[in-house]
């Protein structure tokens, strides 16, 4: 069996804060073949490595800027200047009242991590490269495109200028890109001119992330019209299994689809805490989406228990 690409979600989000360069050092050391990175833009264009648009699940933003919020309430990384979101502590996913989205992570609202830029992720990937002679790869997502362009700022050239700049330039594989909109994939490829393989996520509609219908999406014809453009899918480990007798988890043939099409499938999210139904644990759930599936990649909170099981 051949073992999938681990992907660090967040990086190793699952011991500490999300998209910290400390989370991002540790999924490096665990042995991730690539690091995660989302991406949006502060007020002053500044590429920012964060989840979502918003500030507020996962920093102090609240105690620092009070006041600083939109109408909704939330508080988002467009409205902030680079300056001001250096001052913020990350902190570990919260929900609105403050408790742990997974309580036995990292403890809530605590810690001294920072905010980080795109290319000070991208300086510190290289670093560790590097001092280890390792050549761990970068796997940046496109949040939002089209929220963005009504904000006034359009990510992906500057995504592409900034990769180049930091010199992926011949080594294509070190870069997979990422995006929910299948129309900012099909720029990205055929106006943009991406040299890196490129990911379409598949989500849900009801999420509204972008005017993506993902339903068509995970069809023959969907999967067709997505290998005109991208590499691989990134499918929820959702998407990929249902129950079959007595509840025992059957492949929904979507990997297997995929393949058809020519595309890899990089499904996510792969959490010790968060398993889906019919798993009795982290260990057979890899296990089942590696050997019974074949997928071809995985993003996960805890690369290090991917890499160490040692049935793959
Ligand atoms: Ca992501």
């Amino acid at each position: 069996m051949t073992r999938p690409l681990v992907i660090a979600h967040r990086g190793a989000s699952g011991y500490l804060p999300e998209h910290t360069l400390a989370a991002k050092t540790l999924a490096f050391e665990m042995g991730a073949d690539f690091l995660e990175q989302d991406i949006v833009a502060s007020r002053d264009d500044e590429l920012i490595v964060v989840h979502d648009v918003l500030l507020d699940r996962v920093s102090d933003v609240a105690l620092k800027f009070p006041g600083r919020h939109r109408d909704d309430g939330r508080y988002y990384v467009r409205d902030f200047d680079l300056s001001e979101i250096r001052s913020l502590r990350a902190w570990e996913r919260m929900h609105a009242d403050g408790t742990a989205v997974y309580p036995g992570r990292y403890p809530a609202q605590s810690g001294d991590f920072g905010i980080n830029t795109l290319a000070e992720e991208l300086a510190l990937v290289q670093q560790l490269n590097a001092d280890h002679d390792r050549s761990v790869g970068v796997y940046p997502e496109i949040k939002r495109p089209a929220w963005h362009k009504e904000e006034g700022v359009d990510i992906a050239p500057r995504l592409l200028d900034t990769l180049a700049e930091f010199g992926y330039v011949d080594d294509l594989d070190s870069v997979y890109v990422q995006c929910f909109d299948d129309a900012e994939i099909r720029r990205l490829r055929n106006e943009l001119n991406c040299p890196y393989k490129l990911v379409q996520l598949i989500g849900e509609n009801a999420w509204l992330e972008a005017e993506t219908d993902y339903d068509a999406l995970r069809t023959e014809a969907g999967l067709r019209e997505i290998a005109a453009s991208a590499d691989a899918i990134g499918p929820r480990i959702e998407h990929l299994i249902e129950p079959g007798a007595d509840s025992v988890p059957v492949s929904t043939g979507l990997v297997e689809m995929a393949h058809e099409a020519g595309l890899a499938a990089h499904p996510y999210t792969f959490r010790v805490d968060e398993l889906p139904d019919g798993f009795a644990s982290f260990d057979d759930l890899v296990s089942f989406c590696v050997s019974e599936l074949g997928v071809d990649g995985l993003f996960t909170d805890f690369p290090d228990r991917v890499i160490r099981l040692e049935s793959l």
